[in-house]
């Protein structure tokens, strides 16, 4: 048996809602990673199953990779058919807002779901949920929100209903919030839930195939081009890769090429921090992303120093100006947090 984890309360309230609604919009958050569109998805599909005129909608286009995901092509992309979304959260009954903690994740959307008169919840795993929901469903111990969707959708007595196609985008979003249950994936539920999801037909060792070994060459040709310019801070156990435009332009970046490889120097002894620079030409800004191994708290270092935040061990923020300056930025975060870095690993 599954435990409980989302309160009664808040089940017994979506359920009403959902019960009434007829159009639904699900939103996610600006350059949707696997677990955005996976919950998406995976609330969608079973949203349709129920006869309901669900819409995904995300800000902003989302990676190759995830794009053989069943349901993926009818995703609309705000950025590029603003319009016709506005008019869809402008009339959507309820609002789901799925992998988010705060509004301004969901970017140039933000404004339109604020306006919107519908009624709104919050299906989150981010520390901190900001209060915009009428319903507030976040439990950051949760390892990803796809798992938060799927145990929803069971606690209003739906499991049956859970289609091949739904079980695919939920199984997608808990691996890759996991690095394929490699991190943050200790929870046995986890694992029972998996095992529901195979009942339902998915072939998870495809799944995997399809996510992470479906790149072009080009991609590992960066990885190793990127990994050649990793500074390695020994004192500090840090590490920080980064890749300008001139970069991405030499080796014809695709959107999702650079996914993971923040990961990578994890994998070096004893280093428990690490940084990942990216110029993004989009949005004109450098997306940081940082990931740790044990208690060193990325998400602290995201929010004092790169306007950003999320997890203990993963973490993002945003830096307007050039690269140097952003490097000169995240080795002042080094010295900051020297006390907490220079420990024995
Ligand atoms: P990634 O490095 O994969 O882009 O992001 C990892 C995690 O960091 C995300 O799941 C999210 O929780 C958080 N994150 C990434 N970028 C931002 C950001 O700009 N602001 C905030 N608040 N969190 C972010
Ligand atoms: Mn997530």
């Amino acid at each position: 048996m599954l435990n409980k984890v989302i309160e009664q309360s808040k089940v017994d309230h979506f359920a009403k809602w959902f019960e009434r609604a007829d159009n639904i919009v699900i939103v996610s958050h600006v350059s949707p990673d696997g677990d955005a569109i996976g919950s998406s998805l995976g609330l969608w599909h079973f949203m349709e199953s129920q006869g309901k005129n669900a819409n995904v909608i995300v800000p902003n286009a989302f990676p190759d990779f995830l794009k053989w995901m069943p349901g993926a092509k009818d995703i609309l992309l705000y950025d590029r058919y603003k319009e016709f979304a506005d008019k869809l959260i402008a009339e959507a009954d309820v609002i789901c807002c799925l992998d988010l903690n705060a509004l301004s994740r969901i970017d140039n959307m933000a404004d339109a779901v604020a306006a919107s008169p519908a009624r709104k919840i919050l299906i989150d795993h981010h520390l901190n949920p900001a209060d915009f929901c009428k319903i507030t469903i976040s439990y950051p111990e949760i390892s990803s929100t796809s798992e938060l969707v799927f145990r929803l959708i069971c606690r209003m007595g739906y499991f049956e209903d859970i289609s091949k196609k739904a079980a695919e985008c939920i199984y997608t979003g808990m691996m890759t919030d996991t690095g394929g249950f490699t991190y943050n994936s200790n929870n046995r539920h986890i694992y029972f839930i998996i095992s529901e999801l195979l009942l339902k037909g998915i072939d998870k060792d495809e799944i995997y195939r399809k996510v992470y070994n479906t790149y072009s060459e080009c991609r590992l040709r960066l990885m190793g081009y990127v990994l050649s310019n990793m500074k390695v801070y020994s004192d500090c156990h840090a590490a920080l890769i980064s890749l300008t435009k001139e970069e991405q332009d030499k080796f014809d970046y695709l959107k999702g090429d650079s996914e993971g490889f923040v990961n990578i120097p994890l994998s070096i002894k004893d280093v428990f921090f690490t940084c990942f620079l990216r110029e993004d030409t989009e949005r004109n800004i450098i997306k940081i992303s940082l990931r740790s191994v044990g208690t060193f708290p990325v998400n602290k270092v995201a929010a004092d120093f790169f306007n950003g935040g999320g997890h203990l061990n993963a973490s993002g923020g945003e830096f307007t100006g050039t690269m140097e300056e952003a490097i000169v930025t995240f080795e002042k975060a080094l010295k900051a947090y020297e006390p907490l870095l220079k420990v024995k690993s």
